[in-house]
């Protein structure tokens, strides 16, 4: 199948038994989108992958590839590329030839075969390892192999699946710039499944985050990083300090909430009003310390970590609450201290019960 100009997922969900594993998923996407589907264990991000290359059967809504309805369609008449965090090489074919082997089986002629491998080999720059066998490459290497048999067949979309989970750190980053790389020089659609959030911001166009089934917020990076729409989607993001308290005073969407003996000022995520429960989050580096003589909220330093340029320090406030904040000078545990919260980058959430808090 040639390329589309959108490919639409309708409401779909799949059930096991009595459980959905994935429900009402609604999500449009462009040609030459990379798009993230980013979540924890279990959220359902792979049964989405499966339902899109045909894996796996929906049990409710359709999928549609500009007006043709394609859900009902097999694997291989979706001509979607598959990329897996197991690369299933042949482990006794070449290089060259485990790439080679899609156009062969579709039957092309010698000299196209040998032309299309030729660029594809090239691309994720394997030529001087293109006569040596699987079990002769590095991790990145067999997985760059993986790549370039997906993408010679010039597929519509590419789907991958944790692609980079069982490569070391080093290699992860390399991969990721890669991956990156040859989305944009070929232009492909690509889905990307991952639970690591800084692997989802740095590569994807739009993020699905998921929770539980259900998309709880689909955006751009920036969006999402910035403004999560819940706070699962904040704790996702990084938002490390999670605090369940109740609204002290709501004015449009500034709102004071308790902390450390006063009150601090947020920034409303939904409707509000004083006395509600709500969980304010903040991120680690929005809140900092300063000198003792600062205005702020006094705390004791706990904990600290050397991260590189910055510290990672717990403080215990005088109300008992610890917090994860962030200080580029020196300090010790046991030392009192004053922290601040960057203006504007406390959110608060309204609590959907007590089963809904951190
Ligand atoms: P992970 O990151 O761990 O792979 P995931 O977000 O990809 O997780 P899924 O594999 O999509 O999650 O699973 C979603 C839910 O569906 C889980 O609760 C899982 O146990 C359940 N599930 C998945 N496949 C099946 C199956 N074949 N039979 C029954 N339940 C299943």
């Amino acid at each position: 199948m040639s390329g589309f100009g959108q490919l639409r997922l309708d409401g779909v969900g799949r059930r096991f038994g009595t459980a959905d594993a994935l429900a009402d998923l609604d999500l449009t996407i462009e040609r030459g989108e990379f798009i993230a589907l980013l979540g924890p264990s279990g959220c359902g991000k792979s049964t989405a992958l499966n339902c899109l290359a045909g894996l796996l059967p929906l049990t409710a809504g359709s999928i549609w590839q500009d007006d043709q309805r394609i859900d009902t369609l097999p694997p291989e008449k979706r001509g979607f590329g598959m990329v897996f965090q197991n690369y299933a090489l042949f482990p006794h074919l070449t290089v060259r030839d485990n790439i080679a082997f899609g156009l062969r089986m579709r039957r092309l002629p010698k000299e196209e075969v040998r032309r299309r491998t030729d660029a594809a080999i090239d691309m994720v720059r394997l030529e001087e390892h293109a006569g040596k066998l699987p079990g002769q490459l590095s991790g990145g290497q067999q997985q760059r192999v993986a790549i370039a048999r997906a993408t010679v067949l010039e597929p519509s979309l590419v789907l991958m699946d944790e692609p980079l989970s069982n490569l070391d750190a080093k290699l992860r980053l390399e991969m990721r710039t890669e991956i990156r790389r040859l989305h944009q020089s070929l232009g492909l659609t690509t889905v990307y499944v991952t639970h690591d959030q800084e692997e989802a911001l740095s590569m994807a166009d739009r993020l699905v985050v998921m929770r539980l089934g259900r998309v709880q917020q689909i955006g751009t990076p920036e969006e999402v990083h910035t403004r999560p729409t819940t706070w699962h989607v904040a704790d996702f993001m990084g938002y490390r300090n999670l605090l369940p308290v109740s609204a002290s005073q709501v004015d449009g969407d500034a709102v004071t909430v308790p902390l450390g003996g006063t009150t601090v000022n947020g920034v409303a995520q939904g409707p509000l009003a004083a006395g509600d429960e709500v969980v304010a989050a903040v991120r680690p580096e929005d809140v900092r310390l300063g000198n003792e003589d600062v205005t702020g909220l006094k705390g004791r330093v706990e904990v600290v970590e050397y991260q590189g340029r910055e510290l990672a320090v717990e403080v215990a406030l005088e109300d008992g609450v610890r917090l994860h904040a962030r200080t580029d000078r020196k300090v010790e545990a046991g030392e009192h201290v004053t922290i601040t919260v960057t203006p504007g980058r406390l959110l608060v959430y309204p609590s959907e019960g007590p089963a809904d808090r951190p």
